[in-house]
Order: structure tokens, then sequence, then C-alpha cells
């Protein structure tokens, strides 16, 4: 394996999945249509810019470069607008994915490591969650997902297009030797949020809910460093080049917070006050969502390296060093 397209490159998570192939001395081809992603995200590989539903544009990508295997980012992920516009994340996320599987098809490329999520189980029916817990999402988001999971399922069977589907829990931090980090608009994602505040670009946090069945009635995630889901991906692209078997894996540390935890942390981090309120609950929110990586760790060899702190040390240099983001 030489040659890897990253659909999705310029996003968050795939920006820093580009630079870990990178440094790692893959030539890395990124297609991105820059509708949320940043051309600046994007260091030391090659851009192309299109969309994943226009076929033609990826025939003359996998005819110009010799492309040995897919990472594919490319997708709509806000939970809340995905539950009043459905169609358009059905319209986006599934039929960018079965565009993308018709050009491996018709290429003869027989490898992707597919972004997928925590949401594709919905209210989990235990913790931590395994692999094979019920899945049944909340939202149109995690029920994109979950549909692109079944299509990569059958593709297997019928073309022997190996996938390994990777289940993220919450992503977060920067890469802060490459100078890369979050920038959504507008941003949803507590860490983010709580950093934002401390920069005083914010006047509070919102906490979304104190009466959750938890120990301090906040909702508890599982954070995973953005650098850490990174090398999964590459070990999991390594594990299918290996002939190993497709399925799904959990992304997450094993280990949950609460949102008063988070912004704890942070205040320690920072050294900064960062004002919080309790709100109402945030429709849709399970109280706690903790992953079992017990599947990654055994099969693909992953293990998460920076905890908590590290998370938000990391994400603390990104946002103080770019208080606007990529900038316009
Ligand atoms: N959250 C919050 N205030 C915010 C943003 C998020 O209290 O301004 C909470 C949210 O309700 C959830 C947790 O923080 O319990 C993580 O939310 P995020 O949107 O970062 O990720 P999610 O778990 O929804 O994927």
């Amino acid at each position: 394996m030489k040659t890897i397209l990253v659909a999705g490159g310029a996003g968050y998570i795939g920006s820093h999945m580009v630079a870990l192939l990178v440094e790692k001395g893959y030539d890395v081809v990124v297609v991105d249509n820059l509708c949320t992603g940043h051309w600046q995200a994007v260091k030391g590989a090659k851009l192309r810019v299109g969309d994943l539903r226009d076929g033609n544009f990826l025939d003359q990508v996998f005819s110009e470069f010799p492309i040995d295997g897919v990472i594919n980012f490319a997708a709509y992920s806000l939970v809340g607008e995905s539950v009043t516009n459905p169609l358009k994340y059905y319209g986006n996320n599934v039929a960018g994915s079965q565009s993308m599987l018709t050009a491996m098809k018709n290429h003869g490329v027989k490898k992707i490591v597919f972004s997928s999520t925590a949401a594709t189980y919905g209210e989990p029916e235990k913790q931590p969650i395994e692999e094979t817990d019920r899945t049944e999402p909340t939202n149109p988001y995690g029920a994109t997902k979950l549909a692109i999971e079944g299509m990569l399922k059958w593709c297997d069977k019928a073309y022997g297009i190996k996938y390994a589907a990777l289940r993220y829990f919450n992503a977060a931090g920067a890469n802060t030797e490459v100078g890369i980090g979050e920038d959504h608009n507008p941003e949803s994602h507590l860490i983010p949020i709580v950093l934002q505040a401390a920069l005083g670009k914010r006047d509070h946090v919102g906490i979304f809910g104190d009466d959750y069945p938890t120990p301090d009635g906040t909702c508890v995630r599982d954070y995973i460093h953005v650098r850490d889901l990174a090398s999964a991906h590459l070990l999991a692209l390594e594990y299918l080049d290996k002939g190993g078997e497709s399925g799904s894996f959990n992304l997450g540390n094993g280990t949950g917070y609460s949102v008063k935890e988070i912004i704890d942390t942070a205040r320690k981090v920072t050294g900064k006050p960062i004002p919080a309120t309790v709100e109402p609950r945030r429709a849709g929110d399970p109280s706690v969502l903790i992953a079992s990586n017990k599947k990654a760790q055994e099969v693909l060899g992953w293990k998460p390296e920076r905890g908590l702190e590290q998370i938000i040390s990391d994400a603390w240099t990104w946002h103080s060093s770019h208080p606007d983001g990529y900038g316009k």
C-alpha cells in the first residue's frame, strides 16, 4: 500500500488522518467538496475538490492516481440538523458512500476504512457498549451511518471489497505539531465550546441538563483524542491489507467523563474561570455513552495513548493560537 485516497480529508478528523499518513510516508490524495472542510487543513497531500456523488469526478481521481485503499470521512454530521432535514443526510452520506463504492468496484480497489459513529447504537442497552450490542439509532445521522455499514457488508459479499467501519465516540483534541485542529461552523461540540468560553468568545457554557441518572447529574461521554483515532484508521487499513476480516470497531478510551468534569478539567488546563450555567436538556442525548474498545485492541492492536488532560490541552493550544479557526 502506497497511495491512499482520503475522502473528506479537509475536515476535522480527516485532516488529522492525512497528517498521520504523510508522516508515515504514504502518498495521500484528498477528495473534498470543501462545503464544511478547510483547504488549509490539508497538509502534504494532493487535494482534488469535488463531490463524492459526482461519479465522473471520482472516475477521474481513480484514473489519475494508483489508489491502494480508501478512507471515507466525507459526510454531514450535525445530529440536530439531521432530525429536521433527514433527506439532506441520506442524500449526501448514503449516496456519497454508494458513489465511492461504485468507483472502487469499477477501479478494482478492495479496501475501505469508513468513518462510523457511536450514534449507530442509539439508546445503549448497557455500558460499556460492545460492537455486538443492539443498533437502533435515534437520529437520521446515526441511521445513515448504519445504512452505510449495511451497504459495506453487502459490497464485501458481492465484490470482495473489505471494510473496517470505525464507530467513534467523542472525538476531540488537535495536532499541535502540524498546526491543525477543530473548526466547525456552527460549533456544537462540548470541548471547543468550553474553550471558546475560556477565550472569551462566548460569555458562558450551557450545561444541557443536570438531572440525568449519573453521579453529578450531567451526561457522561467517552472522549478520544483525534490523533488516537487517526492511528486506529491506519491500523485498520494495514489489518485489511494483511487479509483481515471486515467488521465494525468501537473507538473510545473506555472511560467516561461528565459535562461538569470536562468544564472543571478545562478550567485547570487553561487557568480561566469558564462560566457555566445549567440549561434544559438537549433532545436525544443518552445519559451515558462509554465504549468497550476491547475488539479494536485485540483485533487491530490499537491502544489509545492520550487521556483527557492531553485532549483538552492540545485543543487549547489550537484554539488559543487560532481563535478564528482557519479564518476566511
Ligand atoms: N453539551 C453541553 N453543552 C454544550 C454542548 C454539549 O452540555 O454546549 C453536552 C451534550 O449534551 C452531551 C455532551 O456535552 O451530553 C457532549 O456533546 P457533544 O455535542 O460534544 O457530542 P455528542 O455526545 O452529542 O456526540
